[in-house]
C-alpha cells in the first residue's frame, strides 16, 4: 500500500498521512495537490509533501479522494522553506499553506444544498428560511453560490445549517476547479488547406466567391506564414474588425470547413511593452560599487548597499539583474510598497520587457493563479516584482534576490499569521536556491547596518547622488515659536506657506508629509470633554470629513458624526489634532489654484488609483501631493523642489523602541524625494521639538549618528540587534477569565524566564473586536539558544491552555515582532 503525507490549509502542525487508492499509485509525487476528507468529514484541497509505504500507528489512513495535478504545483524547496517558517515565526504549517497558495489553487468546496422532499415543518420557519426552501422548491441541488444570487441574502450559512439542523435540507459537497483560465477565440486556417495541391484547388474554387477569397488573402497576409508550425495567432475578433468583411462571409468560410475557431490561453496580466532598449550605462561611482557588491557576493551572501537617495540604485540593480539573467537563473526584486511597483514596473520594462512579471497584493485572485502558473511553466518569467507575499512563488532557480528599501516595516506581516518578516524571509529562502541577496536602502535598518559593521553582511556604500545633485537643504521650523507668535495659516507655519507659493509660482512641485490619514484622529466634545470611541475597540475614532462619518482603523466600524455631544447634548463636538484630509481642505483653501492630490490608504484602495496619482505627478498634472508615509518611500519624481514635513512630533513620539529609527528614516526618505533633477531640493520640517537628537540628525544627514546613539539605547534597554524578542499575546471576550489566565501564565513563565519575561502587559489599545488582549514579551540574548526558549513557551502556554476554564483563550505569537 502507498501513503502519502499531506499538508491541508488549516491551522493545524504537521502533515497527515492518507492512503493512495491504486489507480493513482504510480502518479502521485510530492507537490502535487489532491483533495482529502479531514475533520468533520469536510473536503479540503491538501499538498503531498511525502509519498512512502509506512502505515500510521496511531490512526487508520483515509483515502485521498481525487488527485488533481499531473504535476507538481510545488517545487522543491518550498515545502522546505514552509516549514522554517512555521518554525521559526511559530505558526502551524497549515497557515504558511493558506497564506502561500492563491485561493483558487486552493479549490473551494462548492457545497450543494437540496430540499428533502419528505419534511414536515414542527416548528415554524424563519423568514429567510421560508426564502431559502422556497429557491429550492424545484428539488434539484444548488450551489451556495447560486442560492445567494437567486434569494439575495448574502450571509446565508447559517440559515443552512438551521434548516439542516431541522431536517429540511441535505447537502453534498463537490469540490470543482474554482479558477478558469481565461480564454480568446482564435482563427486558423484547417489543416487540410496545409497541403499545396489543396490550397490551390481552394484558391480555384473560391474565384466564384470574391468576398471569400478576399478574406482568404488577408488571412495569409495576417498570418504571416502559410504552411509553417507557427503562425501568428490571429484572434477572431481582430480578424472581423481587421478586414472588414461581414460577420457572414465568415461564419459561410467556417461552415465550409476553411477556417477553423480554436481556444487559446490568454493571460489577464498586461501583455504591453515588448519593446527594450538598454540599461543605462553606470557612472563610475556605481560602476565601482558594482564591482564592489561582486567581489562581496563571493565570501558573502548577503550584501548591504547603503546608498543615498538618488545615487541610481535602481540602475545598479538593473546591471546585476542582467548578470544573473545571463546565467539562467531567476531575480527576485522584493519591494515593500506597490506604490514602488508601479513606477519601478515601467522602468524595469524598459530594459527587461516580457522577462518581467509582477506580484501584488491589489491583483485578483485569478491573477495571481496566473503568475503562479506561469512560473511554474517553462517559459516562466525571469524577473518577479513583487511585494512580500511573492516570496512564496514556485521559483526554479532563483540566483539572486534585491530587497528594496530593506528598512521598511512594511516587510513585516502583522496578522493573520504567518507573522514573517519578507527581507528576512527573503534571506533564508535565496540560501536554499544557493542564491545571494541584495540590501539596498539609503536608511538601513540598524540590525543590517549591525550585521554589515559585525562582517556577518558585506557592505558597500554609495554616497553620491546620480549628477553630482546635492543633498536638499533642511531647515527646521519651531511650531512653538510659530503659534506663539502667530506665524501660521493654519497647519502650515508661515515659513512653509511662502516656500509653496513660491514653488508654485515657480512651477514646481510640493510634497507634504503627515503621517496620519483622516480627518482628525478624534473629536472632543468641548462642555464636556467627551471622546467617542469605538464601541469594539478601545480607540477613539477617527474624523471622516468627506464622509461625515466616525470611523475605527482597527476594526472599521464606522458611525454618522453626531451634530450634538452624545454626553450632555451640547453642539460643541469640534476635531483634535490632523490627518492628510483635513491638510487637505486646509491647502485647496490656501491655494486655491493648486491641483492638489491625496495619497494614502483611503485613496489607494483599488490598484488603479495609485497608478492615476503618481502618473499625475509624473506628467505635472499635480502640484501639491498630500499625502501619509506612501509618499515618502522610494518614488522617483522630477519637478519636486520642497518637500514640507508638518508634524515630526508624533514621529518621534511613538511608543516603540524603533521610533527614534523609523522617524530618521521617514524624514530623511521623504526628504530625498526633493530636487532630484535640475535643482537642490528644499524641506521644511515643522516640530515642537527642535532640539531633538533626531532632528539634529536628520538636518546634516548623519545616518551613522543616529545608527551609533540607537546602537547605545539597544545594548542599555535589552533591544535588537543585541536581544531577540518574541511577543505572545492572548485574548477573550470575557476579561476576568484573560486576566485569570495570564495570571497563572506569567508565574509560570517568571519561573523559568525570569527576567527576561516582561508581563502579562495592557497594550496600549487593549481590546479590538470585543476581544481584550494581553501581552508577555521575552527579550532573549543573542547568545541563547531562541530554540530552546520557544520550547519552554510554547510549553507552558500549552499547559496553561489545556485548562478547562481557558480553553477558549486565543494565543498567537509574533517572533520579532516590530
Ligand atoms: P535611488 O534608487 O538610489 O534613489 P534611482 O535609481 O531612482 O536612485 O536614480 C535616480 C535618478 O537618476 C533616476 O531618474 C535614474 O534614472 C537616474 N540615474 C541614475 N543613475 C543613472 C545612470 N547611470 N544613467 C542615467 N540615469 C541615471
Ligand atoms: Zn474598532
Amino acid at each position: 500500500m502507498k501513503y502519502v503525507d499531506v499538508v491541508v490549509p488549516l491551522p493545524v502542525s504537521g502533515t497527515f498521512t492518507y492512503a493512495v487508492p491504486s489507480e493513482w499509485e504510480d502518479k502521485v509525487r510530492i507537490g502535487m495537490r489532491v483533495v482529502v476528507p479531514f475533520g468533520n468529514k469536510k473536503l479540503y484541497t491538501g499538498i503531498i509533501t511525502v509519498t512512502h509505504s509506512l502505515q500510521p500507528s496511531l490512526y487508520e489512513a483515509k483515502e485521498i479522494i481525487e488527485l488533481l495535478d499531473d504535476s507538481p504545483v510545488l517545487r522543491r524547496p518550498q515545502y522546505k522553506f514552509w516549514e522554517w517558517i512555521s518554525n521559526y515565526y511559530m505558526c502551524p504549517v497549515g497557515e504558511v499553506y493558506q497564506a502561500a497558495v492563491p485561493s483558487g489553487l486552493k479549490l473551494e468546496s462548492e457545497t450543494e444544498v437540496r430540499i428533502d422532499a419528505g419534511f414536515e415543518s414542527t416548528s415554524p420557519l424563519t423568514d429567510k428560511e421560508q426564502v431559502l426552501l422556497d429557491a429550492l422548491s424545484d428539488e434539484k441541488p444548488h450551489s451556495i453560490a447560486e442560492i445567494v444570487k437567486t434569494t439575495g441574502i448574502v450571509h446565508i450559512l447559517p440559515t443552512v445549517r438551521c434548516l439542516l439542523d431541522k431536517g429540511a435540507v441535505m447537502v453534498n459537497e463537490l469540490v470543482t476547479e474554482k479558477f478558469r483560465p481565461k480564454t480568446e477565440s482564435c482563427v486558423k486556417l484547417s489543416k487540410y488547406y496545409s497541403q499545396d495541391e489543396n490550397l490551390k484547388t481552394l484558391f480555384d474554387d473560391l474565384s466564384r466567391a470574391p468576398k471569400q477569397l478576399e478574406l482568404l488573402m488577408r488571412y495569409i497576409d495576417l498570418s504571416e506564414c502559410l504552411r509553417c508550425e507557427s503562425p501568428v495567432e490571429i484572434l477572431k475578433k481582430d480578424f472581423i474588425t481587421k478586414t472588414g468583411v461581414s460577420q457572414g462571409v465568415f461564419s459561410a468560410m467556417i461552415e465550409k470547413g476553411i477556417f477553423e475557431i480554436y481556444h487559446k490561453e490568454v493571460g489577464r496580466l498586461n501583455d504591453s511593452g515588448s519593446q527594450t532598449t538598454e540599461a543605462y550605462i553606470l557612472n563610475p561611482y556605481q560602476e565601482e560599487a558594482l564591482h564592489s557588491i561582486e567581489k562581496q557576493f563571493i565570501e558573502k551572501s548577503v550584501v548591504l548597499l547603503h546608498g543615498v537617495t538618488s545615487s541610481g540604485k535602481t540602475e545598479l540593480y538593473t546591471h546585476l539583474i542582467n548578470k544573473v539573467l545571463a546565467e539562467g537563473r531567476q531575480v527576485l526584486y522584493l519591494v515593500p510598497e506597490i506604490a514602488l511597483t508601479t513606477q519601478l514596473t515601467t522602468r524595469l520594462r524598459r530594459v527587461f520587457g516580457q522577462k518581467l512579471g509582477v506580484y501584488h497584493s491589489k491583483f485578483s485572485d485569478a491573477e495571481r493563479v496566473e503568475i503562479w502558473n506561469n512560473v511554474l511553466s517553462d517559459k516562466s518569467y525571469e524577473i518577479i516584482l513583487g511585494v512580500r507575499s511573492s516570496i512564496f512563488l514556485p521559483f526554479r532557480h532563483l540566483g539572486l534576490i534585491i530587497v528594496d528599501e530593506e528598512h521598511e516595516p512594511s516587510f513585516k506581516q502583522y496578522d493573520p499569521a504567518p507573522r514573517y518578516h519578507a527581507r528576512n524571509a527573503a534571506i533564508v529562502l535565496a540560501s536554499m536556491h544557493g542564491a545571494r541577496t541584495l540590501l539596498g536602502t539609503a536608511t538601513p535598518s540598524i540590525e543590517s547596518y549591525y550585521n554589515a559593521q559585525m562582517g556577518k553582511y558585506g557592505l558597500v556604500e554609495l554616497h553620491q547622488r546620480h549628477e553630482e545633485m546635492e543633498l536638499p537643504e533642511i531647515e527646521i521650523v519651531d511650531l512653538k515659536e510659530a503659534y506663539r507668535k502667530k506665524r501660521h495659516e493654519g497647519h502650515l507655519s508661515d515659513v512653509l506657506f511662502e516656500k509653496i507659493k513660491l514653488a508654485l509660482e515657480r512651477k514646481e512641485q510640493v510634497i507634504l508629509f503627515q503621517n496620519r490619514r483622516g480627518y482628525a484622529p478624534f473629536v472632543e466634545c468641548k462642555a464636556c470633554a467627551y471622546i467617542p470611541k469605538c464601541k469594539n475597540c478601545d480607540v477613539s475614532l477617527t474624523l471622516h470629513v468627506a464622509l461625515n462619518t466616525l470611523s475605527c482603523h482597527y476594526c472599521g466600524y464606522t458611525e454618522r458624526l453626531p451634530e450634538k455631544c452624545p454626553v450632555c447634548q451640547t453642539p460643541a463636538l469640534t476635531s483634535k489634532g490632523f490627518g492628510t484630509e483635513k491638510i487637505e481642505e486646509e491647502i485647496i483653501q490656501l491655494f486655491p489654484d493648486a491641483r492638489v492630490q491625496r495619497m494614502d490608504l483611503d485613496t489607494t484602495r483599488n490598484k488603479k488609483s495609485y497608478e492615476k496619482i503618481i502618473a499625475d505627478v509624473e506628467n505635472e498634472k499635480t502640484d501639491i501631493l498630500i499625502g501619509t508615509q506612501m509618499v515618502t518611500k522610494g518614488l522617483d519624481f522630477q519637478k519636486v523642489s520642497l518637500v514640507g514635513i508638518l508634524n515630526a512630533d508624533n514621529l518621534l513620539n511613538f511608543p516603540d523602541f524603533r521610533a527614534h529609527e523609523r522617524a530618521f528614516q521617514l524624514m530623511a526618505q521623504v526628504s530625498g524625494r526633493a530636487g532630484r533633477k535640475f535643482k537642490r531640493g528644499q524641506v521644511i520640517i515643522q516640530t515642537y521639538s527642535p532640539d531633538h537628537p533626531v532632528i539634529a540628525q536628520v538636518l546634516q544627514h548623519d545616518y551613522r549618528a543616529m545608527f551609533s546613539l540607537q546602537l547605545e539605547e539597544r545594548k542599555l534597554f535589552k533591544y535588537p540587534p543585541y536581544y531577540r524578542l518574541v511577543q505572545i499575546s492572548l485574548k477573550h471576550k470575557d476579561p476576568t477569565v484573560l486576566n485569570d489566565a495570564v495570571r497563572e501564565m506569567g508565574n509560570e513563565m517568571r519561573a523559568v524566564f525570569g527576567e527576561r519575561v516582561l508581563g502579562p502587559v495592557v497594550p496600549a489599545i487593549s481590546r479590538i473586536r470585543n476581544l481584550y488582549i494581553r501581552q508577555f514579551v521575552f527579550k532573549i540574548e543573542n547568545e541563547a539558544s531562541l530554540v530552546k526558549a520557544k520550547e519552554y513557551l510554547v510549553d507552558i502556554t500549552g499547559r496553561v491552555l489545556s485548562k478547562a476554564a481557558f480553553r477558549s483563550v486565543k494565543i498567537s505569537h509574533d517572533v520579532d515582532p516590530y
